[in-house]
């Protein structure tokens, strides 16, 4: 990285550091947001925005800066690190205070920290290709994964699990049994009949940018969709599986706990919903 914006400045890399007694360090105390980057484009910018603001509210976390003011600074820190495919990320905290669990002084001003870095768009390309595997583990998060929150060791616990067995992604299965989503995105499937499937945007999983914009394009696509919970078992026995996130956009999974979806091979639907999204996306 070459450059980041850390409260109020554009620092090297190597540099750009935050306060030990910043509350997103000690206590996970933050909200973040990534959003895509494609040609030179922010992607569902407006979208990214809207979720953020409403992280902040869920945690009484005031917003930093005027939209506005944000959307400059992401636009300069893709500049500064030269991005034209890759991601913004996005950080805000409590900001910095004496260690105290409850929240500081009201005049605490929170921390904002803007980074942007370059994605290998063929490598991508290659994998949604290729498809990717899967596996299963117990949903042990707590109930407000709705908040796009930094506190992400079950996230990161699942991922490693994941990166153990060979797999890309590991899809959390909550205490009935159902699928709710991936340690990093939200998790789909495609019945023998052809029906999309995948887990409705309650409290037990992230309202996904990608799956939002993607259900508009599922519907102009004209095909059935059903939100509703499913299990690993529907899954391995579907036609085909895939799973959503702003990075990696539409990546089909061919494998899941070991057993292959479908045929073993990327399926039709989400290869043609990965095709067709960028026309559905936004873009500023
Ligand atoms: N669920 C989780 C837990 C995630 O971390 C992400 C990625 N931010 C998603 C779903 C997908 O959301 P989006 O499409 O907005 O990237």
């Amino acid at each position: 990285m070459r450059s980041a914006y850390v409260n109020g400045r554009y620092l090297p890399g190597a540099r750009a550091t935050v306060h030990i007694e910043d509350r997103g360090y000690q206590f996970s105390d933050g909200v973040y947001e990534v959003c895509e980057v494609r040609d030179s484009h922010i992607i569902d910018g407006q979208r990214h925005m809207a979720r953020l603001r409403r992280s902040l509210a869920e945690l009484r976390i005031p917003m930093p800066m005027s939209d506005r003011a944000l959307g400059i600074v992401m636009r300069e820190c893709l500049l500064r690190n030269r991005v034209r495919d890759g991601i913004i990320y996005l950080q805000i905290t409590r900001g910095v205070a004496r260690r105290d669990h409850a929240f500081p002084a009201p005049d605490t001003k929170p921390s904002l920290v803007v980074t942007a870095r370059s994605l290998d768009r063929a490598a991508n390309e290659r994998i949604a290709v290729e498809g990717v595997a899967v596996v299963t583990v117990p949903d042990n998060r707590w109930e407000r994964v709705d908040i796009k929150s930094i506190s992400l060791l079950p996230n990161v616990l699942a991922k490693q699990a994941a990166r153990e067995q060979g797999a890309k992604e590991a899809w959390f299965v909550d205490s009935s049994g159902h699928v709710t989503e991936g340690s990093s995105s939200n998790a789909w499937i495609v019945t023998i009949d052809g029906k999309v499937v995948t887990r409705p945007a309650d409290r037990g999983i992230l309202r996904g940018i990608t799956r939002a914009v993607l259900l508009e394009v599922i519907k102009a696509q004209g095909l059935s969709l059903e939100e509703r919970a499913f299990t690993p078992q529907e899954a391995y026995k579907s036609r085909e599986a895939f799973l959503t996130s702003a990075s990696q956009v539409v990546v089909p999974v061919v494998r899941i706990d070991g057993r292959a979806v479908g045929n073993g091979a990327p399926g039709l639907v989400a290869t043609a919903l990965r095709a067709k999204f960028h026309e559905h996306a936004g873009r500023s």
